[in-house]
């Protein structure tokens, strides 16, 4: 028996923004001018509970990570006036140092060469938590949490959900940015495409025994890439990858055995490693959607596309494909659209452009060139990475991509 039939009318929304992690609660922020401009009505739909104390690492999203914010989605959060709260915690990086193990190659990037003070930025992903659920929270929005949508079905050119708390929810336009774990998509005949790397990202923070003076590091060793990234003080994040199934033992290991390990693969371009605060472990697979968008839903962040994080553009991809849909809705609504209509919609995957598919290429491809053992390819890789530090232009693309400004 349909709904309507059984006498239960859901609760009718434009917007309904199922996860409230780094991509949902980020869109939150950033529709906050439409909901007074235009009256837009929006639901957060959010599985996990909030910490009291939102200092907190908070699963799945706002958890012991730090990200990579690059200089392009600094100024998005200008834009959206969060910067200021953002920068309290966040660390400039002035700096990049990409290195091969066991070759003579290197290539710095320098964010002074570009005209900039950094390249980009690194803030702990629960303070990134803090700051966008402190603006959510005062917002005008219609707020489920915790509770997770558990059925999603087409509906009046929208989509009904049913949330886990008995709720129902009629949304003229649902994005689904619950990180692509729930089966939403699946329900909605939505496939991806799977690729594990057969890699585990282990993640932890570290402190070196000299000042990194905002330098973050990138080496491609034969286990998988390392990256060294500032943060407050003397700390480093690491983001250590390596081939799955080592995790156990690494997570394992005595703090000084760990260190001793790390300084090993790593070397002492950055000091030595004093102190390891908790290991996580994540595995990396290549996820993307086959569809990103239909009439009355968008498909945004993890669920639409996961990467491997050697490159740090999972989330600064996701911001640019925010900022576009907001634009898209606020455009569609200024021509009587509705924020779900296939024109809107249209109009969203024509501002995203090739950025999706270039920024996928290009994280994917940095692993499969230093992934691949061969003689040859090791000998162009290093030519390559001292040849890189020669070409200037070259190197200044690589340097304006990290920093989320070239498109
Ligand atoms: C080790 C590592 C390091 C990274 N470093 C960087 C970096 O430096 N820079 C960068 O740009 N990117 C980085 N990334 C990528 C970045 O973390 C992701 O792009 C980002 O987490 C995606 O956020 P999301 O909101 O789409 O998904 P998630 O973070 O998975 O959040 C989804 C949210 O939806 C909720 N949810 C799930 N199911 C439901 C449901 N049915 N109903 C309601 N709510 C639901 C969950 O509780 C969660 O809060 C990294 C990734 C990894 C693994």
């Amino acid at each position: 028996m349909s709904d309507m039939a059984e006498g239960k009318v859901p609760r009718r929304v434009d917007i309904a923004i199922v996860g409230g992690g780094l991509v949902g609660a980020s869109l939150g922020c950033a529709l906050a001018p439409l909901l007074e401009r235009h009256g837009l009505t929006v639901a957060v739909i959010e599985a996990a509970p909030l910490p009291t104390d939102l200092d907190a690492p908070w699963q799945p999203s706002f958890d012991a990570r730090a990200s990579a914010i690059a200089e392009g989605s600094v100024r998005h959060f200008r834009t959206l006036g969060l910067w200021g709260d953002l920068a309290e915690q966040a660390s400039p990086i002035r700096h990049i140092h990409v290195s091969e193990q066991g070759r003579l190659g290197a290539t710095r990037l320098n964010a002074e060469e570009l005209g900039s003070e950094a390249l980009g930025q690194v803030i702990p992903n629960a303070w990134l938590g803090r700051v966008l659920h402190r603006r959510l929270a005062d917002l005008p929005l219609a707020w489920h949490c915790p509770a997770s949508v558990e059925q999603i079905q087409p509906w009046n050119e929208g989509h009904c959900l049913t949330l886990s708390d008995g709720a129902r929810l009629e949304a003229g336009l649902t994005v689904l940015a619950e990180g692509g774990r729930s089966g939403l998509k699946e329900r909605l005949g939505i496939e991806s495409r799977e690729r594990p790397y057969g890699q585990v990202a282990l993640i932890a923070g570290v402190e070196v025994d000299r000042p990194h003076d905002g330098w973050a590091y990138e080496r491609f060793t034969a286990d998988g890439p390392i990256a060294l990234l500032p943060l407050k003080g003397q700390a480093m994040e690491l983001v250590w990858t390596h081939e799955a199934g080592q995790e156990d033992v690494r997570l394992a290991l005595a703090d000084g055995d760990f260190l001793a390990q790390l300084q090993r693969a790593f070397g002492d371009r950055a000091g030595r490693f004093r102190r390891v605060g908790r290991r996580h472990a994540y595995p990396l697979s290549l996820v993307t959607a086959r569809e990103t968008t239909r009439p009355g839903l968008a498909v945004m962040g993890n669920a639409a596309h996961a990467l491997h994080p050697v490159a740090g553009q999972g989330f600064n991809l996701a911001l640019r494909g925010v900022m576009d849909l907001v634009a898209a809705i606020e455009s569609g609504v200024g021509r009587g659209e509705l924020p779900g209509s296939a024109a809107t919609l249209a109009d969203f995957e024509a501002r995203r452009g090739a950025d999706r598919h270039d920024v996928i290429r290009f994280s994917d491809g940095l692993i499969r060139l230093f992934g691949l053992d061969s003689t040859l390819l090791s000998h162009a890789r290093a030519a390559g990475l001292v040849g890189f530090n020669l070409v200037g232009p070259l190197r200044r693309t690589l340097a304006r991509r990290a920093m989320g400004v070239e498109r």
